[in-house]
């Protein structure tokens, strides 16, 4: 790390600066006509010179010409467990991490209901709760957040470039926990019909459904919770799935088989949604794949529990993704260019992990995220 003195830089600023204080700095933000931030920490100038009111100079570095971009040692994409675990750990190591929310905040946890397999919650914890105590925790740390629209991002060369819908964003390493978004069936009628009855988050609509009957699609965890969930409104959930065996674990499958208000329709896939004339779901077209048989289910509303596309698009041509999307990561969460590790760009959460996608194995992988962003930061001298 270099050391200036500071008046060296801002005499070629009309003179405001005069302090021959020395300082190691890493970058500086011009905030109006008598304020500069260093990192997080504000330094007034008050026409005589420099009023020091922090040491987080240490991370400062004074770019020439008209426009000064702050370079940012670290920033977060996405603001569910594996990016606000990453934030904990940035944030505790001094990086002030930014966190850019995305159009989920809070990830999948936020949608869910209670999380019963988080270490340290004996009885549960309702997800966004979850959530909302980590968000706590970084911000603790100095963590800070930005709901933006990420328009692109290049990871060509380090400083990393984000575009977004409120500016440039330079950072030296860059934490992909984007999560992965609900799937569609496809089906040009059940797109016609979201949020007309058709629906990916229990959580948020189940309430509009009190008393009425209404389907669940899906095999896995998230049907199971979602229809059990559902039971707290609906007067009955049909749980259809498309084969015989169900993916979901044995305990969740259990609790759905049992409970008198679901029933299960197994090796059943969904033909059409009706209802679109009307603009509100009445019923659905059903396919049983065994027999070929063709029947109406009347139902009020539909939900969709068929997993999750990661959110990788920003990245198209960047990085190494697999068949499905997800995020190829060596060593972890090392992200890679054509099998060539990219330094200081590190993958962690369902946008990179495709077996476990639980949300302590986001945290857990979020964690190393940030150690190795850390790591590489301390090496370059940061
Ligand atoms: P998942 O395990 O991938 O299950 C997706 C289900 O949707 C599968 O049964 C799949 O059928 C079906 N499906 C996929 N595409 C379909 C399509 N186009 N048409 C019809 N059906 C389709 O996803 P998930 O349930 O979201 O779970 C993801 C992870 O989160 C899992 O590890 C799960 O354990 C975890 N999770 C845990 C909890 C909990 O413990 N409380 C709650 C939710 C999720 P096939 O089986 O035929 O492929």
């Amino acid at each position: 790390m270099r050391e200036r003195t500071i008046s060296d830089r801002w005499q070629g600023y009309g003179g405001i600066g005069l302090s021959n204080k020395k300082i190691p700095f890493d970058f500086v933000v011009l905030q109006g006509k008598n304020r500069v931030k260093l990192g997080l920490k504000i330094i007034k100038i008050n026409g005589q010179g420099f009023q020091i009111e922090s040491l987080a100079m240490e991370r400062a570095k004074i770019n020439r010409g008209k426009h000064m971009t702050e370079i940012r040692s670290t920033v977060i994409l996405g603001s569910g467990c594996a990016g606000l675990t990453a934030a904990i750990y940035t944030g505790r190591a001094g990086f002030s991490p930014l966190i850019l929310e995305g159009h989920e905040p809070g990830g999948q946890l936020s949608m869910t209901t209670l999380v019963e397999n988080f270490p340290g919650w004996p009885e549960g914890i309702q997800g966004p709760e979850l959530i909302d105590n980590m968000k706590k925790q970084a911000a603790r740390f100095g963590a800070t957040f930005q709901q933006v629209d990420l328009a692109s991002v290049d990871v060509k060369e380090n400083p990393f470039r984000l575009k977004t819908s409120a500016g440039e964003i330079l950072t030296r390493t860059l934490i992909v926990a984007s999560g992965a978004s609900a799937r569609w069936l496809g089906l040009k009628s059940e797109q016609a019909l979201i949020g007309h009855g058709v629906s990916s988050c229990a959580t948020c609509d189940g309430f509009f459904f009190r008393g009425k009957e209404i389907a669940v699609v899906g095999g896995g965890d998230s049907a199971m919770e979602e229809a059990l969930f559902l039971t707290r409104f609906a007067s009955k959930v049909t749980l259809l799935h498309r084969r015989e065996g169900f993916r979901a674990s044995k305990i969740m499958l259990e609790r759905a088989q049992a409970h008198p208000q679901i029933v299960l329709r197994p090796n059943t896939v969904i033909e059409e949604v009706l209802g679109v004339e009307e603009k509100d779901v009445k019923g659905l077209r059903l396919r049983d794949v065994t027999t070929g048989e063709q029947t109406t289910l009347a139902i009020s509303g539909l939900f969709l529990g068929i997993g999750h596309e990661p959110n990788v698009k920003m990245f198209a041509g960047q990085i190494d993704l697999d068949d499905d999307g997800y995020i190829r990561t060596s060593g972890n969460v090392l992200v890679t260019n054509k099998g060539v590790v990219v330094p200081g760009i590190y993958a962690c959460g369902d946008v990179q992990d495709r077996r476990y996608r639980q949300a302590i194995t986001a945290a857990g992988s979020g964690c190393m995220a940030a150690l190795e962003a850390e790591k590489f930061l301390d090496e370059q001298g940061h």
